[in-house]
């Protein structure tokens, strides 16, 4: 018979196969939560620390525009009293350009817009008119104007700052004005630009109109940066931070702060990508961290799947040797520590040892003769073998039936039959325990009798002879007698078959000398 195949997947693999799974997806699960939360820390950090430099560099920018603006309206006071004398109105204008940080250049205008004097006195603009532009909102400033960046005259992208002053009737009589250079290098280099990181980060300054007058990438200074959400809510008014996309595509983390003056904002940003940098190492230490508890569960899932499969490995093996008496006591073994294993261990046993009472009585139904109950002609020869094996003696006595024929031709097979039936049951009665009687044959018996000595197993023989000729056999049949012959092993011969012959012939004997008769084998009896 084939054997079914097999699948080669065992359950203490399985187990291992799915803790191991559902360990390093729960793993994985947790990895991916932790760098969430640390992604959306990062983030908001830097969001938060981007948003507060923001606000502290508007401030330091403010109080800037407000000294610059100071020493304009100290000028614009000094002005009327100076206007006579074109030398003066230099000297006062190269001290406000020595006083004030970051300024190029200042002029003095008239209420036209045309250029009375400038510092440094020799650029040669005097005479020439400013536009409008130029004095941020004429023709006629208000106090503390700044401009949007224009080319100024010397050819520079500049701002101006201007101041109106007053005739001494208090009429608009012209204005003065400071220019600071936006790509030189001037004073927003020094508020803000030393704020450069190596990391990517940077800082920009938009004036009212989205236009960039700071940046750390000069070519950006003077464009229009109005399409970024950072600097759209900047023209709004407003302080805060958020994620943004720069002109290079680039993600970044933007915190921007309004200025008080010139309707002015800061954006500081930092990339994306360098503020989530530190989470790799973030990730690759927290598995650090998790392996040693982590090895050490799969170690104890692994032999608690060798634990769970055990019981039922040795189950399979004691199945498969198929010995069912032998496997008894390695059915108590095996431990059924879970409730399936004990169920399954009870089954078996169970099972093995219904087994073997099937066995037991297919043995027995093998070695007896059905009809008399009595051990039949293989039952004799297990019984003679276990004699000669432990070297006991025995008696052997061979019983024929008188004149049986006769009994069924008078009465039929059947009850010839329930004669036989009647007949094992005298014998049993008539022997000891331990004397096996056999139907050896249709009509013929024989009894075991160990260690039954030649007297002994005599008396029994004339004992059966008695009974049987006394019993009223049934369905009318009367009375009938048994003919025996005895013989003993070893002492009438040391080969069985023999003594099985010499019981034969002791019966002969008895049948020739009449029937209803015992005859012991004897050497002498021989003789004629
Ligand atoms: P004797 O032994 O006294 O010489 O005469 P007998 O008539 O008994 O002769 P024998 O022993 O040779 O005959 C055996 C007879 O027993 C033959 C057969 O009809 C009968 N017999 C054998 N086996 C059975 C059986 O199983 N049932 C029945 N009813 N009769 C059987
Ligand atoms: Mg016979
Ligand atoms: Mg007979």
């Amino acid at each position: 018979m084939a054997a079914a195949a097999m699948p080669r997947l065992k359950l203490r693999r399985l187990v291992t196969a799915l803790a191991l799974a559902s360990g390093v997806i729960a793993f994985a699960n947790t990895l991916y939560a932790a760098y969430l939360v640390q992604r959306e820390q990062l983030i908001a950090n830097t969001l938060e620390a981007n948003r507060a430099y923001a606000v502290k560099l508007a401030e330091v920018t403010d109080l800037y525009i407000e000294s610059l603006q100071r020493q304009l309206a100290l000028s614009a006071a000094r002005a009327p009293g100076l206007l006579g004398s074109k030398a003066a109105l230099e000297d006062e204008l190269a001290r406000l350009i020595l006083q004030a940080d970051g300024i190029m250049t200042a002029a003095i205008t008239d209420s036209n817009g045309t250029i009375l004097a400038t510092a440094p006195a020799n650029l040669g603009f005097e005479g020439r008119t400013l536009v409008q532009q130029q004095l941020a909102s004429g023709p006629r400033p208000m106090r503390g104007q700044i401009s949007t960046p224009y080319v100024g005259m010397a050819g520079h992208l500049i701002l101006a700052f201007s101041e109106p002053y007053t005739d001494a009737a208090g009429a608009y009589a012209g204005a003065i004005i400071n220019t600071m250079p936006l790509r030189q290098g001037n004073e927003f280099d020094k508020l803000v630009g030393d704020h450069f990181y190596r990391d990517g980060s940077y800082l920009y300054v938009v004036d009212g109109t989205g236009t960039i007058i700071y940046h750390k990438d000069k070519e950006r200074i003077g464009t229009s940066e109005k399409s970024n959400a950072a600097v759209d809510a900047l023209l709004r008014g407003e302080t805060g931070a958020m994620p943004v996309v720069n002109t290079q595509g680039r993600h970044m983390l933007a915190g921007y702060a309004a200025l008080k003056h010139g309707g002015w904002g800061v954006v500081a940003q930092r990339p994306l990508d360098e503020t989530l940098r530190p989470l790799q190492s973030l990730t690759s230490r927290v598995v650090l961290y998790a392996l040693p508890l982590g090895l050490v569960m799969f170690l104890a899932i692994y032999l608690l799947g060798r634990w769970i499969s055990r019981p039922l490995e040795e189950l399979a093996q004691i199945i498969e040797r198929d010995q069912p008496g032998a496997s008894a006591g390695d059915l108590g073994k095996v431990k059924g520590w879970y409730y399936e294993a004990a169920r399954l261990r009870n089954a078996v046993t169970t099972s093995q040892s219904s087994q073997t009472r099937r066995i037991d009585k297919l043995n027995s139904d093998t070695i007896t003769d059905p009809m008399t109950g009595l051990i039949n002609r293989r039952g004799l020869a297990l019984a003679v073998a276990r004699q000669q094996q432990a070297q006991q003696p025995f008696a052997v006595l061979a019983l024929d039936l008188d004149h049986f024929k006769r009994v069924n031709d008078a009465f039929g097979h059947g009850v010839g039959d329930l004669v036989l039936i009647e007949l094992a049951a005298i014998l049993r009665a008539g022997i000891r325990a331990e004397d096996a009687p056999c139907r050896v044959g249709g009509e013929e018996f024989l009894v075991l009798m160990p260690d039954a000595s030649r007297e002994t197993a005599e008396k029994a023989a004339e004992r059966i002879r008695a009974a049987t000729a006394s019993h009223a056999m049934p369905q009318a049949v009367g009375h009938i007698t048994v003919s025996i012959g005895v013989a003993l092993w070893p002492s009438d011969d040391s080969d069985i078959e023999q003594v099985m012959a010499k019981a034969d012939q002791a019966l002969y004997r008895a049948k020739n000398a009449g029937r209803n008769r015992v005859e012991v084998w004897a050497e002498a009896a021989l003789q004629p």
